[in-house]
């Protein structure tokens, strides 16, 4: 399977160089070079297939012969372990639930799978290889726990002192195993710099085999098309054309449906749904692109101002003989299949009360963005059939949530047990060479 850069697609890369590295040299992002059509059969007959069966299938397609079939199907059967149900609001609307996973976000499952393709290219290697990861406390829970065990990776998860909250900590620091937590005293941008200085260290890099869990990285986005494939199989088949309706921050989501699209999943539309950050609904509306600094809202994990995977949506639209203005020349068709809406946190907010009380179903702020995007888009579209993709568990954000319902939100087990777990991070201090000699020393 050969990638291409959205720089220039004379660039190209196999699939394990993508992965390994993540992004390519001329900065721009990993797109497959061809976006295989599923077997008609296939999409005819979903409901024929396990939501691990689906993402066997699709990767078979994608990854032709370069993985053997049954590597594929050992990678998928441990990258899936959580199921993706829809469940039904009403006549009109299904919600897709993304969080049943370790962090109880979506994100569980691009974690997931880049831990079993890395592991997998990483067989044979003699050395460890060694995953840096800085966060501000989220990605690092869904990093930790997909790569939990994964032979020969070690993970070494940077988050800033204090500044994470008890429950995201203890996600980072109670496995144990192979995940590591450096309890770094200081920002969440000083995890960050320690990371960055650790890559560009020539003398660490040729000691010791360092790798990141970038967001970006296309082992991500694979199997956050499978999740389509598995919603549409569980919606009655009556006819009606299906519009998904995405929540968006760095569209990695969305730019995943856009793919499962290519493949050939019947998807009648899409919506993309954001807080006030709204740079991608903006430009459907104008064509201009303008991104600035993101502002902070309830639906925190939405909060971008310059969208990550917006060059690669650009990318799936653009003309490509117009290499000076591919922005402009993606413009028309985009806006053609996806429908922007952005949301205040007031009208979020009504929008968790709506739906807790209309339909007795706790939406988490992130989801009551896609739901009032559905709403309005249905306005004008009451013959379409609309899945929300609920991307976060309602209790990962508590305070706000229970502040706004005026009642208590239930912690999943999964979480709650974390609590009593003793915490083991390794402190340190703000300063790059104490951190250097504390990964020679270790790895
Ligand atoms: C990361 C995240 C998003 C944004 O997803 P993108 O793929 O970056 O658009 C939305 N909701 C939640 C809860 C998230 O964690």
């Amino acid at each position: 399977m050969k990638l291409y850069s959205t720089r220039n697609k004379e660039n190209i890369a196999d699939l394990k160089e993508a992965v390994m590295k993540g992004l390519p040299d001329d900065n721009g992002l990993y797109m497959p070079e061809s976006i295989p059509k599923l077997p008609q059969d296939f999409i005819n007959n979903l409901s024929d297939y396990s939501f691990q069966e689906i993402g066997i299938t699709i990767c078979k397609e994608l990854f032709g012969d370069y993985i053997p079939a049954s590597d594929i199907e050992q990678i998928i059967n441990k990258a899936l372990e959580f199921p993706a149900p829809v469940v039904q609001l009403d006549e009109h609307r299904y919600i897709l639930e993304l969080f049943h996973g370790p962090s109880l976000a979506f994100k569980d499952f691009g974690a997931r799978f880049m831990a079993q393709l890395m592991g997998y290219f990483n067989k044979g290697e003699d050395d460890k290889l060694v995953i840096l990861v800085a966060t501000s406390g989220d990605t690092g829970g869904a990093v930790a726990a997909g790569f939990y065990q994964t032979l020969g990776i070690e993970v070494v998860i940077l988050y800033p002192s204090g500044k994470v909250s008890t429950l995201q900590e203890k996600q980072l620091t109670t496995l144990g195993h192979n995940i590591t937590a450096l309890e770094v005293d200081g920002t969440f941008d000083d995890c960050q710099a320690l990371v960055k200085k650790a890559f560009l260290d020539p003398d660490l890099t040729s000691r010791i085999r360092l790798s990141s869990a970038n967001s970006i990285n296309i082992a991500r986005l694979i199997p956050q098309s499978f999740y389509y494939f598995e919603a549409f199989k569980q919606l009655p088949k009556e006819g009606h054309p299906i519009v998904f309706c995405v929540p968006s921050g760095n569209f990695g989501n969305l730019t995943a449906g856009l793919l499962a699209q290519r493949m050939g999943l019947p998807i009648a539309h899409f919506i993309a749904a954001t807080n006030k950050n709204d740079v991608v609904p903006s430009y459907l509306d104008s064509g201009q692109y303008e991104p600035r600094p993101s502002e902070r809202t309830l639906s925190n994990a939405m909060d971008v101002g310059n969208p990550s995977n917006f060059a690669r949506m650009v990318d799936i639209y653009r003309a490509f003989e117009e290499v000076d203005s591919p922005i402009e020349s993606a413009w028309g068709d985009m806006r053609n299949a996806i429908s922007g809406f952005a949301y205040s946190d007031s009208a979020t907010e009504s929008a968790v009360l709506e739906v807790s009380k209309k339909y007795d179903y706790t939406i988490d702020p992130h989801g009551a963005v896609g739901y009032l995007a559905l709403e309005e888009y249905q306005n004008e579209h009451p013959n379409t059939r609309g899945i929300i993709l609920e991307t976060a568990h309602p209790s990962k954000f508590l305070d706000d949530m229970e502040r706004i319902l005026g009642r208590e939100v239930e912690v999943p087990e999964r979480l709650s047990v974390l609590k009593d777990r003793e915490k083991k991070a390794h402190y340190t201090e703000n300063d790059y060479d104490d951190f250097r000699s504390w990964l020679l020393n270790n790895y």
